[in-house]
Protein backbone atom coordinates (compact mmCIF):
# COMPACT_ATOMS: atom_id res chain seq x y z
CA UNK A 1 0.00 0.00 0.00
CA UNK A 2 1.56 3.27 -1.22
CA UNK A 3 -0.12 7.03 -0.20
CA UNK A 4 -0.77 7.37 -4.30
CA UNK A 5 -2.84 4.16 -3.82
CA UNK A 6 -4.96 6.30 -0.84
CA UNK A 7 -6.43 8.61 -3.85
CA UNK A 8 -4.50 11.75 -2.96
CA UNK A 9 -3.66 14.17 -5.34
CA UNK A 10 -0.42 14.42 -7.03
CA UNK A 11 0.77 18.09 -5.00
CA UNK A 12 -0.15 16.06 -1.86
CA UNK A 13 1.76 12.77 -2.79
CA UNK A 14 4.80 14.99 -4.08
CA UNK A 15 4.92 16.80 -0.14
CA UNK A 16 4.13 13.48 1.53
CA UNK A 17 7.35 12.21 -0.57
CA UNK A 18 9.39 14.96 0.62
CA UNK A 19 8.96 14.52 4.32
CA UNK A 20 10.35 10.87 3.43
CA UNK A 21 7.09 8.59 3.99
CA UNK A 22 6.65 5.94 1.37
CA UNK A 23 4.17 3.68 3.51
CA UNK A 24 1.09 5.38 5.29
CA UNK A 25 0.34 4.06 8.81
CA UNK A 26 -2.69 2.11 9.59
CA UNK A 27 -4.62 5.41 10.57
CA UNK A 28 -3.77 7.00 7.57
CA UNK A 29 -4.52 3.87 5.47
CA UNK A 30 -7.95 4.11 7.23
CA UNK A 31 -8.68 7.38 8.00
CA UNK A 32 -7.67 9.00 4.54
CA UNK A 33 -9.95 7.62 2.20
CA UNK A 34 -12.55 7.65 4.70
CA UNK A 35 -11.98 11.51 5.31
CA UNK A 36 -12.03 12.26 1.29
CA UNK A 37 -15.66 10.26 1.10
CA UNK A 38 -17.16 13.28 3.08
CA UNK A 39 -18.58 11.65 6.18
CA UNK A 40 -18.06 12.05 9.54
CA UNK A 41 -15.38 10.57 11.69
CA UNK A 42 -14.60 9.03 15.07
CA UNK A 43 -11.13 7.81 15.33
CA UNK A 44 -9.26 6.42 18.72
CA UNK A 45 -5.43 7.32 18.11
CA UNK A 46 -2.56 8.32 19.77
CA UNK A 47 0.32 11.06 19.18
CA UNK A 48 3.07 8.70 17.34
CA UNK A 49 0.30 6.88 15.02
CA UNK A 50 0.92 9.60 11.76
CA UNK A 51 -3.18 10.66 12.90
CA UNK A 52 -2.07 14.54 12.06
CA UNK A 53 -1.10 13.37 8.22
CA UNK A 54 -4.24 11.28 8.75
CA UNK A 55 -6.36 14.06 8.96
CA UNK A 56 -3.92 16.72 7.06
CA UNK A 57 -3.87 15.30 4.01
CA UNK A 58 -7.43 14.35 3.05
CA UNK A 59 -8.65 17.72 4.49
CA UNK A 60 -6.63 19.55 1.86
CA UNK A 61 -7.49 17.75 -0.70
CA UNK A 62 -10.96 18.62 0.26
CA UNK A 63 -10.30 21.83 0.14
CA UNK A 64 -8.27 21.90 -3.04
CA UNK A 65 -11.43 20.13 -4.74
CA UNK A 66 -14.29 21.79 -3.54
CA UNK A 67 -15.55 25.51 -5.48
CA UNK A 68 -13.21 27.96 -4.09
CA UNK A 69 -15.50 31.08 -2.87
CA UNK A 70 -14.46 34.61 -4.74
CA UNK A 71 -12.82 35.74 -0.91
CA UNK A 72 -10.87 33.61 1.62
CA UNK A 73 -12.66 32.32 4.26
CA UNK A 74 -11.95 30.15 7.16
CA UNK A 75 -13.23 26.71 5.68
CA UNK A 76 -11.14 24.29 8.05
CA UNK A 77 -10.74 24.63 11.44
CA UNK A 78 -8.50 22.35 13.69
CA UNK A 79 -8.52 22.15 17.44
CA UNK A 80 -5.99 21.03 19.78
CA UNK A 81 -5.15 21.34 23.52
CA UNK A 82 -1.77 22.97 23.55
CA UNK A 83 -0.50 25.31 21.71
CA UNK A 84 2.80 23.18 21.36
CA UNK A 85 0.52 20.84 19.69
CA UNK A 86 -1.25 23.48 18.17
CA UNK A 87 2.30 24.39 16.31
CA UNK A 88 2.83 21.13 15.03
CA UNK A 89 -0.33 20.61 13.24
CA UNK A 90 0.29 23.92 11.62
CA UNK A 91 3.53 22.98 10.47
CA UNK A 92 2.37 19.85 9.25
CA UNK A 93 -0.71 21.73 7.64
CA UNK A 94 2.02 24.09 5.97
CA UNK A 95 4.51 20.58 5.45
CA UNK A 96 1.81 19.17 3.28
CA UNK A 97 -0.17 21.63 1.75
CA UNK A 98 3.20 23.64 0.33
CA UNK A 99 2.12 22.67 -3.51
CA UNK A 100 -1.13 23.75 -2.96
CA UNK A 101 -2.27 27.61 -2.94
CA UNK A 102 -4.79 27.51 0.48
CA UNK A 103 -3.44 29.49 3.87
CA UNK A 104 -3.26 28.52 6.81
CA UNK A 105 -2.36 29.94 10.27
CA UNK A 106 -1.67 29.03 13.93
CA UNK A 107 -3.52 31.09 16.79
CA UNK A 108 -2.67 30.31 20.03
CA UNK A 109 -2.10 31.92 23.44
CA UNK A 110 0.53 33.27 25.70
CA UNK A 111 1.58 36.20 23.02
CA UNK A 112 0.08 38.99 21.76
CA UNK A 113 -3.40 38.71 19.68
CA UNK A 114 -2.47 41.85 17.08
CA UNK A 115 -0.38 39.43 14.64
CA UNK A 116 -3.00 36.64 15.09
CA UNK A 117 -6.22 39.23 13.92
CA UNK A 118 -3.71 40.71 11.06
CA UNK A 119 -3.32 37.50 9.55
CA UNK A 120 -7.11 36.42 9.89
CA UNK A 121 -7.92 39.47 8.32
CA UNK A 122 -5.58 39.30 5.35
CA UNK A 123 -7.95 35.85 4.55
CA UNK A 124 -7.05 32.18 5.91
CA UNK A 125 -8.57 28.67 4.39
CA UNK A 126 -6.90 26.64 7.35
CA UNK A 127 -7.22 27.99 10.95
CA UNK A 128 -5.81 25.92 13.72
CA UNK A 129 -6.05 26.91 17.66
CA UNK A 130 -6.29 26.51 21.05
CA UNK A 131 -10.10 26.66 22.16
CA UNK A 132 -9.14 30.09 24.76
CA UNK A 133 -8.09 31.87 22.66
CA UNK A 134 -9.87 31.21 19.47
CA UNK A 135 -12.94 32.30 21.38
CA UNK A 136 -11.41 35.22 22.34
CA UNK A 137 -11.01 36.58 19.05
CA UNK A 138 -14.67 35.14 18.18
CA UNK A 139 -16.41 36.86 20.72
CA UNK A 140 -14.28 40.13 19.78
CA UNK A 141 -15.59 39.76 16.12
CA UNK A 142 -12.11 39.52 14.77
CA UNK A 143 -13.03 35.58 13.08
CA UNK A 144 -15.82 34.80 11.35
CA UNK A 145 -16.43 30.99 11.63
CA UNK A 146 -19.87 30.96 9.38
CA UNK A 147 -18.19 29.12 6.48
CA UNK A 148 -16.55 26.32 8.09
CA UNK A 149 -16.37 23.14 6.14
CA UNK A 150 -14.39 20.63 7.91
CA UNK A 151 -13.92 20.47 12.01
CA UNK A 152 -11.20 18.52 13.26
CA UNK A 153 -11.02 18.27 17.20
CA UNK A 154 -7.11 17.08 17.46
CA UNK A 155 -6.38 14.95 21.26
CA UNK A 156 -10.44 15.62 22.10
CA UNK A 157 -9.59 13.38 25.32
CA UNK A 158 -7.28 16.09 26.18
CA UNK A 159 -9.58 19.07 25.66
CA UNK A 160 -11.99 17.88 27.99
CA UNK A 161 -9.49 16.88 30.50
CA UNK A 162 -8.15 20.82 30.65
CA UNK A 163 -11.53 21.96 31.02
CA UNK A 164 -12.15 23.00 27.69
CA UNK A 165 -15.51 21.61 27.22
CA UNK A 166 -17.46 24.69 27.31
CA UNK A 167 -15.01 26.77 25.15
CA UNK A 168 -15.74 23.88 22.67
CA UNK A 169 -19.49 24.34 22.98
CA UNK A 170 -19.29 27.56 22.48
CA UNK A 171 -17.21 27.24 19.51
CA UNK A 172 -19.95 24.83 17.74
CA UNK A 173 -22.50 27.13 17.96
CA UNK A 174 -20.78 29.29 15.55
CA UNK A 175 -20.10 26.90 13.15
CA UNK A 176 -22.49 26.31 10.26
CA UNK A 177 -25.14 23.14 10.58
CA UNK A 178 -23.71 21.49 8.03
CA UNK A 179 -19.69 20.67 7.99
CA UNK A 180 -18.07 17.73 8.07
CA UNK A 181 -16.82 16.51 11.84
CA UNK A 182 -13.76 14.55 12.84
CA UNK A 183 -12.74 13.99 16.08
CA UNK A 184 -9.71 12.71 17.57
CA UNK A 185 -8.96 10.94 20.60
CA UNK A 186 -7.13 8.45 22.26
CA UNK A 187 -9.27 7.46 25.15
CA UNK A 188 -13.10 6.91 24.90
CA UNK A 189 -14.55 8.14 28.28
CA UNK A 190 -18.39 8.97 28.48
CA UNK A 191 -18.18 12.35 28.11
CA UNK A 192 -15.92 11.71 24.63
CA UNK A 193 -18.57 9.63 24.06
CA UNK A 194 -21.38 12.45 25.06
CA UNK A 195 -19.26 14.53 22.54
CA UNK A 196 -19.63 12.39 19.90
CA UNK A 197 -22.97 11.60 19.92
CA UNK A 198 -23.62 15.08 19.90
CA UNK A 199 -21.14 16.41 17.22
CA UNK A 200 -20.95 13.39 14.82
CA UNK A 201 -23.15 12.03 12.16
CA UNK A 202 -23.06 8.11 11.56
CA UNK A 203 -19.57 8.87 11.75
CA UNK A 204 -16.95 6.10 9.99
CA UNK A 205 -15.10 4.29 13.40
CA UNK A 206 -11.46 3.75 13.06
CA UNK A 207 -9.92 2.04 15.88
CA UNK A 208 -5.76 1.89 15.07
CA UNK A 209 -3.59 -0.22 17.97
CA UNK A 210 -3.49 1.37 21.13
CA UNK A 211 0.00 2.41 22.87
CA UNK A 212 -0.16 -0.17 24.97
CA UNK A 213 0.17 -2.93 22.17
CA UNK A 214 2.16 -0.42 19.88
CA UNK A 215 4.67 0.43 21.99
CA UNK A 216 6.13 -3.21 22.21
CA UNK A 217 8.75 -1.64 20.96
CA UNK A 218 9.03 0.51 24.16
CA UNK A 219 11.78 -1.28 26.92
CA UNK A 220 10.08 -0.59 29.87
CA UNK A 221 11.42 -0.80 33.67
CA UNK A 222 10.55 -0.04 36.77
CA UNK A 223 13.50 0.64 39.58
CA UNK A 224 11.98 0.16 43.49
CA UNK A 225 13.81 3.40 45.26
CA UNK A 226 13.18 5.37 48.13
CA UNK A 227 11.32 8.53 48.05
CA UNK A 228 14.23 10.69 49.13
CA UNK A 229 17.03 8.67 46.75
CA UNK A 230 15.31 9.13 43.05
CA UNK A 231 16.99 12.23 42.20
CA UNK A 232 20.38 10.48 42.81
CA UNK A 233 19.43 7.48 40.95
CA UNK A 234 18.12 9.42 38.22
CA UNK A 235 21.53 11.23 38.03
CA UNK A 236 23.08 7.85 38.55
CA UNK A 237 21.74 6.36 35.61
CA UNK A 238 22.10 9.18 33.21
CA UNK A 239 25.67 8.96 33.91
CA UNK A 240 26.06 5.03 34.29
CA UNK A 241 24.96 4.41 31.20
CA UNK A 242 25.78 7.65 29.44
CA UNK A 243 21.98 8.65 28.07
CA UNK A 244 22.20 11.94 26.11
CA UNK A 245 18.53 12.79 25.33
CA UNK A 246 16.31 12.05 28.67
CA UNK A 247 12.85 13.23 28.51
CA UNK A 248 11.87 13.24 32.44
CA UNK A 249 8.30 13.36 33.81
CA UNK A 250 7.68 14.81 37.13
CA UNK A 251 4.19 15.37 38.74
CA UNK A 252 3.89 19.02 39.29
CA UNK A 253 5.28 22.02 37.85
CA UNK A 254 7.12 22.99 40.74
CA UNK A 255 8.73 19.34 40.78
CA UNK A 256 10.03 19.62 37.05
CA UNK A 257 11.73 23.23 37.98
CA UNK A 258 13.03 21.49 41.38
CA UNK A 259 14.33 18.38 39.81
CA UNK A 260 15.83 20.26 36.49
CA UNK A 261 17.62 22.63 38.66
CA UNK A 262 19.34 19.68 40.99
CA UNK A 263 19.91 18.03 37.66
CA UNK A 264 22.08 21.19 36.21
CA UNK A 265 23.87 21.38 39.44
CA UNK A 266 25.30 17.73 39.13
CA UNK A 267 26.66 18.47 35.79
CA UNK A 268 24.06 17.79 33.84
CA UNK A 269 22.19 20.46 31.66
CA UNK A 270 18.46 19.91 32.08
CA UNK A 271 15.29 22.53 31.98
CA UNK A 272 12.13 22.42 32.87
CA UNK A 273 8.89 22.62 30.65
CA UNK A 274 5.55 23.26 32.23
CA UNK A 275 2.18 25.63 31.70
CA UNK A 276 3.76 28.55 33.47
CA UNK A 277 7.07 29.03 31.72
CA UNK A 278 6.89 31.78 29.03
CA UNK A 279 6.69 30.47 25.12
CA UNK A 280 9.66 31.57 24.49
CA UNK A 281 11.31 29.75 27.33
CA UNK A 282 9.77 26.63 26.38
CA UNK A 283 10.36 27.12 22.65
CA UNK A 284 14.12 27.23 23.45
CA UNK A 285 14.07 24.62 25.86
CA UNK A 286 12.79 22.19 23.15
CA UNK A 287 14.70 23.26 20.37
CA UNK A 288 18.12 22.63 22.59
CA UNK A 289 16.97 19.65 23.21
CA UNK A 290 15.78 18.50 20.13
CA UNK A 291 19.13 19.64 18.90
CA UNK A 292 20.86 17.53 21.44
CA UNK A 293 22.48 20.45 23.35
CA UNK A 294 19.89 19.92 26.25
CA UNK A 295 20.41 16.60 27.94
CA UNK A 296 17.46 16.10 29.86
CA UNK A 297 14.01 18.04 29.76
CA UNK A 298 12.44 17.54 32.48
CA UNK A 299 8.37 18.19 31.80
CA UNK A 300 5.07 17.76 33.38
CA UNK A 301 2.14 15.44 31.47
CA UNK A 302 0.10 18.39 29.73
CA UNK A 303 3.52 20.15 29.09
CA UNK A 304 4.99 16.98 27.02
CA UNK A 305 1.17 16.17 25.27
CA UNK A 306 1.74 16.55 21.82
CA UNK A 307 5.40 16.90 21.49
CA UNK A 308 6.78 15.77 18.11
CA UNK A 309 10.58 14.84 19.12
CA UNK A 310 11.46 11.65 17.16
CA UNK A 311 13.18 8.76 18.28
CA UNK A 312 13.36 9.83 21.77
CA UNK A 313 15.87 7.25 23.40
CA UNK A 314 15.32 7.52 27.20
CA UNK A 315 11.86 8.73 28.77
CA UNK A 316 12.16 8.48 32.42
CA UNK A 317 9.01 8.88 35.15
CA UNK A 318 10.69 10.20 37.97
CA UNK A 319 6.95 10.22 39.64
CA UNK A 320 4.26 7.44 38.43
CA UNK A 321 1.33 9.67 36.83
CA UNK A 322 -1.99 9.72 38.88
CA UNK A 323 -4.04 8.55 36.09
CA UNK A 324 -2.65 5.50 34.28
CA UNK A 325 -3.44 6.39 30.91
CA UNK A 326 -0.67 9.18 31.54
CA UNK A 327 1.91 6.43 31.62
CA UNK A 328 0.86 5.22 28.23
CA UNK A 329 0.81 8.67 26.97
CA UNK A 330 4.36 9.41 28.30
CA UNK A 331 6.63 6.29 27.30
CA UNK A 332 4.76 6.51 23.75
CA UNK A 333 7.64 9.35 23.26
CA UNK A 334 10.35 6.45 22.85
CA UNK A 335 10.23 4.11 20.28
CA UNK A 336 8.48 6.35 17.78
CA UNK A 337 8.49 5.95 14.23
CA UNK A 338 9.73 1.90 14.59
CA UNK A 339 13.05 3.13 16.59
CA UNK A 340 13.46 1.69 19.77
CA UNK A 341 13.31 3.11 23.11
CA UNK A 342 13.84 2.83 26.89
CA UNK A 343 11.39 4.07 29.54
CA UNK A 344 11.81 3.69 32.98
CA UNK A 345 10.09 4.40 36.26
CA UNK A 346 11.30 5.40 39.13
CA UNK A 347 9.26 4.26 41.95
CA UNK A 348 9.05 4.33 45.75
CA UNK A 349 6.71 2.72 48.60
CA UNK A 350 4.04 5.84 48.11
CA UNK A 351 3.29 5.15 44.60
CA UNK A 352 2.47 0.65 44.47
CA UNK A 353 -1.30 1.50 44.11
CA UNK A 354 -0.17 3.72 40.89
CA UNK A 355 1.85 1.08 39.24
CA UNK A 356 -0.56 -1.91 39.92
CA UNK A 357 -3.59 0.65 38.66
CA UNK A 358 -0.57 0.97 34.92
CA UNK A 359 0.37 -2.53 34.99
CA UNK A 360 -3.74 -3.57 34.76
CA UNK A 361 -4.13 -0.97 32.47
CA UNK A 362 -1.71 -2.16 30.03
CA UNK A 363 -2.13 -5.63 30.67
CA UNK A 364 2.00 -6.81 31.66
CA UNK A 365 3.11 -7.01 34.49
CA UNK A 366 6.33 -4.51 34.37
CA UNK A 367 10.01 -5.82 35.05
CA UNK A 368 11.09 -4.50 38.55
CA UNK A 369 14.86 -3.39 38.97
CA UNK A 370 17.09 -2.48 42.35
CA UNK A 371 20.18 -0.80 41.67
CA UNK A 372 23.31 -1.53 43.74
CA UNK A 373 23.53 1.50 46.50
CA UNK A 374 19.75 1.91 45.92
CA UNK A 375 18.02 -0.23 47.94
CA UNK A 376 15.03 0.50 48.88
CA UNK A 377 14.22 -0.03 52.77
CA UNK A 378 12.06 -2.50 53.24
CA UNK A 379 9.93 -0.66 56.15
CA UNK A 380 9.75 2.64 54.82
CA UNK A 381 5.85 3.54 55.10
CA UNK A 382 3.86 5.36 52.31
CA UNK A 383 3.01 8.42 52.38
CA UNK A 384 0.30 10.62 50.75
CA UNK A 385 1.02 11.51 47.24
CA UNK A 386 1.48 15.48 46.38
CA UNK A 387 -0.04 16.57 43.23
CA UNK A 388 0.23 20.25 43.56
CA UNK A 389 -3.06 21.06 45.04
CA UNK A 390 -2.64 19.73 48.67
CA UNK A 391 -1.97 16.25 49.23
CA UNK A 392 -3.61 13.45 48.85
CA UNK A 393 -3.32 8.84 48.86
CA UNK A 394 -1.43 7.55 46.32
CA UNK A 395 -4.39 4.98 44.91
CA UNK A 396 -4.23 2.96 42.10
CA UNK A 397 -4.62 4.17 38.18
CA UNK A 398 -9.07 3.77 39.03
CA UNK A 399 -8.31 6.02 42.04
CA UNK A 400 -7.00 8.26 39.80
CA UNK A 401 -9.15 8.39 37.06
CA UNK A 402 -11.92 9.26 39.56
CA UNK A 403 -10.08 11.89 40.99
CA UNK A 404 -10.12 13.35 37.55
CA UNK A 405 -14.00 12.64 36.50
CA UNK A 406 -14.35 14.71 40.30
CA UNK A 407 -12.53 17.28 39.17
CA UNK A 408 -14.42 17.83 35.75
CA UNK A 409 -17.96 17.76 37.34
CA UNK A 410 -17.19 20.64 39.52
CA UNK A 411 -15.27 22.73 37.05
CA UNK A 412 -12.19 22.38 38.13
CA UNK A 413 -9.23 21.19 35.39
CA UNK A 414 -7.16 18.29 36.01
CA UNK A 415 -3.57 17.46 37.02
CA UNK A 416 -2.28 19.56 39.91
CA UNK A 417 -1.17 22.85 39.54
CA UNK A 418 -0.71 21.88 35.95
CA UNK A 419 -4.31 22.34 35.88
CA UNK A 420 -5.03 25.90 35.19
CA UNK A 421 -2.25 26.19 32.27
CA UNK A 422 -4.00 26.74 29.27
CA UNK A 423 -6.24 29.41 30.57
CA UNK A 424 -3.17 31.33 31.22
CA UNK A 425 -1.90 30.68 27.97
CA UNK A 426 -4.03 32.12 25.60
CA UNK A 427 -2.55 34.83 23.46
CA UNK A 428 -0.99 33.62 20.67
CA UNK A 429 1.01 34.08 17.47
CA UNK A 430 1.68 32.17 14.43
CA UNK A 431 2.63 32.69 11.11
CA UNK A 432 0.83 32.96 8.12
CA UNK A 433 1.61 30.42 5.34
CA UNK A 434 0.89 28.95 2.27
CA UNK A 435 -1.14 25.71 3.67
P1 LIG B 1 1.66 12.05 14.73
O1 LIG B 1 1.01 10.84 15.35
O2 LIG B 1 0.80 12.68 13.72
O3 LIG B 1 2.13 13.01 15.80
O4 LIG B 1 2.96 11.56 13.94
C1 LIG B 1 4.01 10.92 14.60
C2 LIG B 1 5.30 10.94 13.82
O5 LIG B 1 5.28 10.02 12.73
C3 LIG B 1 5.66 12.27 13.25
O6 LIG B 1 7.02 12.49 13.54
C4 LIG B 1 5.47 12.13 11.77
O7 LIG B 1 6.37 12.96 11.08
C5 LIG B 1 5.76 10.66 11.54
N1 LIG B 1 4.99 10.06 10.44
C6 LIG B 1 3.73 10.38 10.06
N2 LIG B 1 3.33 9.62 9.02
C7 LIG B 1 4.36 8.79 8.73
C8 LIG B 1 4.56 7.75 7.74
N3 LIG B 1 3.61 7.40 6.88
N4 LIG B 1 5.74 7.12 7.76
C9 LIG B 1 6.70 7.44 8.64
N5 LIG B 1 6.58 8.41 9.59
C10 LIG B 1 5.43 9.08 9.64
Amino acid sequence: MTFSDLGLRAELLRAVEAQGYTTPTPIQHQAIPAVLKGGDLLASAQTGTGKTAGFTLPMLQRLADGPRPAARQIRALVLTPTRELAAQVGESVADYGRHLTLKSHVIFGGVGQQPQVDAIRKGLDVLVATPGRLLDLQQQKHVDLSKVEILVLDEADRMLDMGFIHDIKKILRVLPEKRQNLLFSATFSNEIQALANKLLDDPAMIEVARRNTTAELVDQAIYRVDREKKRDLLAHLITRHDWQQVLVFTRTKHGANRLAEQLSKQDIPSMAIHGNKSQSARTKALAAFKTGDLQVLVATDIAARGLDIEELPHVVNFELPNVAEDYVHRIGRTGRAGSEGKAVSLVCVDEHGLLKGIERLIKRDLEKRIEPGFEPDPDAKPEPIENGRGKRGGGGGRNGQGQRRQGQASGQRRGGDEARAPRRQRGGRGGSRQA
